[in-house]
């Protein structure tokens, strides 16, 4: 049999957080290769009866590849279960291209990510009209380099929205580079640990000045999102720009303008 090996996203923790199609493809799964703690709850909830079920926190690439392939000789849908979104931080091209090589079909079902999810939970928009309309989504420099241009500091120079990933440890670089960039010290920045988790998130909010001493009371070491963004805290804002799109002046595509006021 030619099994076809599907690269889930599984969400950010909160098993409801699966999009319909994921879940409905490990219902069907033969096998599933999760990756860690973070999702294994939906691997085992939604896993049919008989279904292999692996963790691939002790495995290396290679082994991953090799028993997903062995599984896909075996099962008409093979799943390699992932948190968030497959295409962040997910190795996810290092394992497709073995598989075309040896002539497996596969595909991906994206997920929600973790920054989505945190913002959520903290109430917060991504975005704001003319405040900011870019989201960049990063990390710092681990044992994986950061490319030329992509350093934080030149990043923060946009004063965007930044979903800064994998980075929770090295808080005081993610300080120093906001702080370089010209971030002011009460700039507001908020770090959600496990966001979406049931019970078990945690939302930090604080100051480029005093994030970090309020992420070590909180004793959040791991499995955390930081974001820096001018639109934290617009909730309480005295005064907001509308957006223009349920603006009444505002004619789009499937409502008319009381008003026309020239936009399209
Ligand atoms: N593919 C995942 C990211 C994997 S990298 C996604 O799209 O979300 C792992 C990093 O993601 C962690 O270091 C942390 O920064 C973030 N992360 C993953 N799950 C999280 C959660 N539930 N809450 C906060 N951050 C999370």
């Amino acid at each position: 049999m030619a099994g076809k090996v599907w690269f889930i996203g599984a969400g950010p923790g909160d098993p409801d957080l699966i999009t319909v199609k994921g879940r409905k493809l490990l219902e069907q799964a033969g096998a599933i290769l999760y990756a860690g703690s973070l999702v294994d709850q939906a691997a085992t909830m939604y896993a049919p009866e008989g279904c292999v079920i692996r963790d691939s926190k002790d495995m290396t690439l290679e082994e991953m590849v090799a028993w997903v392939i062995d599984q896909a000789s075996r099962n008409a849908i093979v799943v390699r279960l992932q948190t968030g979104d497959p295409g962040l931080y997910g190795a996810l091209i290092e394992m497709t291209r073995p598989l075309t090589a040896a002539g497996i079909e596969w595909a991906v079902v994206p997920g929600v990510s973790s920054a989505m999810a945190s913002m959520a939970a903290a109430g917060e928009s991504l975005t704001l009209p003319e405040v900011t309309q870019t989201v960049i989504l990063t990390r710092t420099a681990g044992r994986t380099p950061m490319p030329e241009g992509e350093d934080l500091v030149s990043l923060a120079r946009h004063h965007c929205t930044l979903c800064i990933y994998l980075s929770i440890t090295l808080l005081h670089e993610v300080q120093a580079a906001l702080r370089e960039a010209g971030w002011r010290e009460d700039a507001p920045i908020l770090v959600v640990q496990k966001a979406s988790w049931p019970g078990l998130e945690k939302i930090v909010r604080g100051t480029l000045a005093d994030i970090k001493r309020k992420c070590q009371d909180e004793k959040i070491g791991s499995q955390a999102m930081i974001v820096a963004s001018p639109t934290l805290g617009s909730a309480d804002w005295e005064s907001l720009v509308r957006s223009k799109l349920y603006d009444p002046t505002f004619t789009h595509r499937f409502r008319k303008a009381s008003e026309d006021n020239g936009n399209d």
